[in-house]
């Protein structure tokens, strides 16, 4: 349910609010918006609540939220949710490029990989350094040692950097470190882990499930929404589905569709709703001509040689080839590059 303020409310009256949400084992949570003010009210909610609320003076009107995912739904909160990592936002009507390899294998190729995405006009950097295998015998990752060289290479550069974090147990280290926690695919519903990175209150980029439905993806966001971290980045990374001839079916509907249906940002991953290099090209400039907020590509300098994901990732010539057919489609759709944007406008 949504409970709408009257214009010119006081605070004293949302707190009454939310007070008296709480004396009925509900949650309220408070949606600022351009136009009007909301308290999203959470759990089960009786029949006569709507009343109840109505007669409380602030109270402009109640309203049933008709879908399951409601704190991450347009109906909740029309405007765009804006994420800030650094000085970077995402969803603010730019296109945002996050790159570097799949895996951070050793200080070297970090560090180099930093420096060329940055150099072709990259927003944010990725690398794992705690990495989900299928196989226990491939590379897991250099794990904290990992997280250090990444932080020096966002130093380096001055990008922020995204790194997944796989288990409860390694929400505070990654946190100490990272400026975005990604969610795999894999972890896409481990609520309890959706819920301690939501707890961070750093920004989480949410990957959707190999198998998740866009209203589980949404409702694994709410998961973090509501434990009070508005900062969720939605990842669309591929589905399973009965093609082989992809690694993934990467879901371009699922980018208007969200985007419709939620204020959250969302990013596309044609790296591994592909797999395959070649492909990551095109549906990159689909996904942005689509109205993706960002892309993510894993890039390396000898992908050859990569220990995890070469095969779909991109090398420091092509992502540079990439990078420009990007900056034409996104100018194209009106939504520039970020880092176009930046760039100091010729006298
Ligand atoms: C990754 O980003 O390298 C990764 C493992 O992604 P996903 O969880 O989408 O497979
Ligand atoms: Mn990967």
């Amino acid at each position: 349910m949504m409970v709408i303020m009257k214009q010119g409310h006081s605070q004293q009256e949302i707190d009454d609010v939310l007070r008296r949400l709480e004396e009925v084992g509900l949650k309220g949570h408070t949606i600022v918006g351009v136009e009007r003010t909301v308290v999203a009210v959470v759990g089960s909610i009786y029949p006569e609540l709507g009343d109840e609320l109505e007669t409380m003076s602030g109270v402009g009107s109640t309203v049933r939220i008709s879908v399951p995912h409601k704190l991450a739904s347009r109906e909740i909160k029309p405007e765009d949710t804006i994420v800030k990592v650094g000085s970077v936002e995402i969803g603010a009507g730019k296109t945002v490029i996050i790159a570097g390899p799949c895996a951070v294998e050793s200080e070297e190729q970090i560090m180099e990989t930093a420096r060329a995405v940055k150099d072709a006009g990259a927003n944010l950097l990725r690398g794992g350094a705690f990495k989900p295998r299928s196989s226990p015998y491939s590379f897991r990752g250099l794990g904290e040692e990992g997280l250090r060289l990444l932080a020096q290479a966002s130093k380096e550069t001055g990008l922020p950097f995204m790194t997944e974090v796989m288990s409860v147990r390694e929400v505070d280290l990654v946190a100490k470190y990272a400026d975005v926690l990604q969610i795999g695919t894999r972890n896409a519903q481990n609520f309890m882990l959706l819920e301690e990175v939501g707890r961070t209150g750093k920004p989480v980029l949410l990957k959707r499930g190999l198998a998740s439905q866009i209203e589980d993806w949404l409702l694994a966001a709410e998961y973090i929404l509501n434990i009070g971290n508005p900062n969720v980045i939605l990842c669309e990374r591929g589905i399973r589905t009965f093609e082989t001839a992809t690694r993934n079916t990467f879901d371009i509907n699922a980018i208007p569709l969200v985007k419709q249906i939620s204020h959250l940002p969302i990013v596309a991953d044609p790296s591994h709703g592909t797999g395959k290099w070649t492909l990551v090209g095109p549906v990159s400039l689909a996904a942005i001509a689509a109205g993706a907020d960002g892309v993510i590509l894993e890039v390396h300098p000898n992908p050859d040689h990569a220990l995890s994901d070469g095969a779909q990732s991109l090398n420091f010539r092509r992502f540079r080839e990439l990078m420009e057919q990007a900056r034409v489609v996104a100018e194209a759709v009106d939504r520039p590059l970020l880092s176009a944007a930046t760039e100091p406008t010729p006298a």
